[in-house]
């Protein structure tokens, strides 16, 4: 069951604010707060969804055509080598925030991630790191 008082929903109707990084009509895109990489990105649908399983086709496609236009843009943007998505579903595979979202994870040769929900970032260093990747798409 979906609830729309999850942090993801509030920050979709601009209650909470977020480091945006595009938006077009399904979908929106922000930094996570405790990336696991420098410019760890959520992908989000405007759609309520509470994971994969409950979301329609259309919104899953949506939110992968976003993917597929951001991930590149983002690890050019961050001098990343390449990218990671994740995606969990349920308390039990580690999902935190019951609103569907994927995550883009650029990845460097040889470096380690952070760990996941891990330690908040510096809002700066967000601000700084979203103003990079919106220049560049
Ligand atoms: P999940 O485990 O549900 O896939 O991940 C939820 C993600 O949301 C985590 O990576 C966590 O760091 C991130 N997150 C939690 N609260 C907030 C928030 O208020 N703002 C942003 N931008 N990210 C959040």
């Amino acid at each position: 069951m979906y609830d729309d008082n999850n942090i993801f929903a509030k920050i979709l109707k601009g209650d909470i604010p977020s480091h945006k990084i595009y938006e077009d009509d399904t979908t929106y895109a922000f930094l996570d707060v405790m990336p696991r990489s420098d410019g760890h990105t959520l992908v989000i649908p405007k759609a309520d969804a509470t994971g994969l399983l409950d979301a329609s086709g259309q919104v899953i496609a949506n939110c992968m055509a976003t993917i597929q236009m951001l991930a590149p843009k983002i690890v050019d943007a961050m001098g990343a080598d390449g990218f990671l998505i994740q995606q969990f579903n349920g308390e039990a595979a580690g999902q935190t925030v019951f609103h569907l979202h994927f995550h883009i994870v650029p990845r460097k040769l040889g470096q380690s991630l952070r760990p996941h929900a891990g330690e908040m970032a510096d809002p700066e260093t967000l601000a700084s790191h979203a103003h990079i990747i919106r220049a560049a798409l």
